[in-house]
């Protein structure tokens, strides 16, 4: 059996585990990190680059680059515009209805770029293992809905890879935190990353983790800093310069990149000096941008930040009924709870130290690893007890929203409804599913309307038809119906439109195993065409050195030989042609070296 492989797909940064001997271990990626930024590039004559390469090339190629992605899977994209602004690539309504990234005469959705990604770790994984890679567990956000969900194992079955299962990001700590203890405690996990927040409660035994309580904020993480240091370094700018700059995509790239890497910086250092040469020019010359951020200052700017994750932590308490004080750890998730204002509030928030023992950047694949490992039976099964955070119900009259599943449900949940029809003789019922918290059912998230048609004909109100709402165990939506009339259980049809067809997803696959195929083809044929030029190269060096002690006939057959090689060198791609050359040469220098000695 091969191996299963844990993914952390960040919005920011991901990262690939698996678990070896019955231990996690990181997967290294090509560049040699251990975490691989969620970045893809695209160069202007179609190259593409994903992970620090791309990350780097970001200030020059802003309209390249595509960051965050994970924010617009499966979101349509109408609910997206808010995010639109944060990114500095277009965006435009693709075919399914969600975002797309034009590039050059194609669209991309979320769900293809974030398989760039996937393949990415994927094809490490396989490096390192030396073996075919073929199936994962994804971590999601424990708020993500049914259709982003979807969207994230679309995702997976593009890069080639069938997600087994898709296992909430802090659920995913938590059993990290099972792995490594194997104690009775009550955990709170705070998860601070690039674009989201988490906090979860959860109750971990030796081999249980029950989540009590979710909450977040998948529209707030460390690009909200960032963006908080770009506005304002934009402000002196201007107001030093007289220059407005917030069009000026390079720019404001430019600005973000020392944002961040100021921040990092106050991680460590009390102060930090900005500056940013030849930022811009006028007909006055050259301006420049020259700053300096102390930590209170940067503290300051950033509390209302913080202090909503704060607010979310209390209501996360709140909803597992539990009382700070009753927290054993928190544990620590993410690259912004590096911060350590973030780290100073935590602890007030719960009034207790923190625990450092997990590294932030890692812990969310470890538990992803473990996971999989479970899944393969190498490591003792543990019991997840993960719950809804969405209420999950349907639209009913005056457009308001019944929830049938009320969120914090323990997974798998399950809801039996009956419906029936309104008027004689009606042969079809629609439900509208949806996700969310609002009385209106139009400001809930729409999972879609299921279509039950093929009712047998009655009068109105008389058929029964039996509507099966449930919950797996990766928190994804399954609806099934049965039509009860008479005592007979008959299947129902149902149709659920989602943004993308399975059909368009494995179409999908099939293009990026393809590509998969012809690179591999490609490095192949420069492997064969190096060890010809080298070959080519040993053989002249042979004849230079050696020509007065070989037969004259001898040396023009070599000649020709030398001739024919360097011919296919220029015209043949075929790869069978040249690996027979490469035969053919290697025989020739062996025969010439024989001859000399
Ligand atoms: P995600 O889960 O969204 O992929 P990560 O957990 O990788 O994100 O966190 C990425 C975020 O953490 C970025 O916004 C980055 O700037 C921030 N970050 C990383 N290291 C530090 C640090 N030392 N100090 C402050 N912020 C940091
Ligand atoms: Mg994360």
């Amino acid at each position: 059996m091969s191996t299963i492989i844990g993914i952390d797909l960040g919005t920011t940064n991901s990262v690939c585990a698996i678990i070896e001997r019955g231990e996690p271990r990181i997967i290294i990626n090509e560049e040699g990190g251990r975490t691989t930024p969620s970045v893809v590039g695209f160069s202007k004559n179609g190259e593409r680059f994903v992970g620090d390469i791309a990350k780097r090339q970001m200030h020059i190629n802003p309209e390249g680059t595509v960051h965050s992605i994970k924010r617009f899977m499966g979101r349509p994209y109408e609910d997206s515009t808010d995010d639109l602004r944060l990114v500095g690539y277009p965006l435009v309504k693709a075919q399914s209805g969600e975002c797309g990234v034009p590039i050059g005469d194609r669209v991309f959705t979320p769900r293809e770029i974030a398989a760039m990604v996937l393949q990415k770790l994927k094809r490490s994984a396989e490096d390192f293992l030396g073996e075919t890679i073929t199936e994962a567990v994804i971590t999601v956000p424990a708020y993500f809905t049914d259709r982003q969900r979807q969207a994230t194992r679309d995702a997976g079955t593009i890069a080639g890879l069938d997600v087994l299962r898709i296992i909430n990001e802090p659920t995913a700590a938590a059993l990290a935190y099972v792995h490594d203890r194997k104690q009775n405690s009550r955990i709170a996990v705070y998860d601070f990353g690039g674009g989201t927040f988490d906090i979860s409660i959860v109750e971990v035994g030796e081999n249980i983790a029950e989540v009590r309580a979710t909450r977040g904020n998948n529209a707030l993480g460390g690009a909200d800093v960032d963006q908080i240091l770009v506005e304002w370094l934009r402000g002196l700018f201007e107001k030093e310069q007289q220059i407005d700059v917030s069009k000026e995509r390079v720019v404001l790239q430019r600005l973000r990149d020392a944002a961040e890497r100021a921040k990092m910086e106050l991680s460590t250092s009390h102060s930090t000096d900005i500056h940013l040469p030849f930022l811009m020019a006028d007909h006055r010359g050259p301006r420049h941008l020259q700053a300096t951020l102390d930590r209170n200052t940067f503290e300051q700017m950033i509390a209302p930040v913080v202090d909503q994750t704060i607010r979310e932590c209390a209501l996360a308490l709140q909803d597992a009924g539990v009382h700070p004080n009753d927290v054993d750890e928190v544990v620590m998730v993410g690259g912004s709870s590096r911060i350590p204002m973030v780290q100073q509030r935590v602890e007030e928030a719960f009034g207790r130290p923190l625990n450092k023992g997990f590294n932030p950047d890692e812990v969310v694949a470890v538990g992803a690893a473990i996971q999989a490992g479970i899944l393969e039976g190498d490591l003792k099964s543990v019991t997840l007890l993960d719950v809804t955070n969405l209420s999950l119900g349907i639209e009913v009259t005056g457009g308001r929203f019944a929830p049938l599943i009320p969120k914090n449900s323990t997974l798998p949940a399950q809801k039996t409804q009956l419906v029936s029809t309104v008027v004689d003789n009606q042969r079809t019922v629609k439900i509208h599913v949806l996700q969310g918290e609002e009385e209106k059912a139009r400001n809930n998230v729409s999972l879609g309307q299921f279509e039950l048609t093929g009712i047998q004909p009655g009068r109105a109100g008389s058929p029964r038809i039996r509507v099966k709402f449930g919950i797996d165990a990766s928190g994804m939506v399954q609806v099934t119906a049965h039509d009860l009339r008479s005592g007979v259980s008959q299947s129902v049809e149902i149709d659920v439109p989602t943004g993308m067809s399975k059909f368009d997803v494995e179409r999908l696959r099939d293009e990026v195993a393809d590509q998969e195929q012809a690179d591999e083809g490609d490095r192949e044929l420069r492997r064969l065409r190096k060890g010809i030029e080298s070959r080519l190269v040993s053989i002249e060096a042979l004849l230079r050195d050696h020509r007065g002690e070989l037969h004259k006939s001898e040396l023009s057959g070599i000649e020709q030989a030398l001739k024919r090689g360097r011919m296919a060198l220029l015209k043949s791609s075929d790869r069978s042609n040249l690996t027979d050359l490469g035969a053919y040469l290697e025989r020739m220098e062996s025969h010439v070296r024989s001859q000399l000695s």
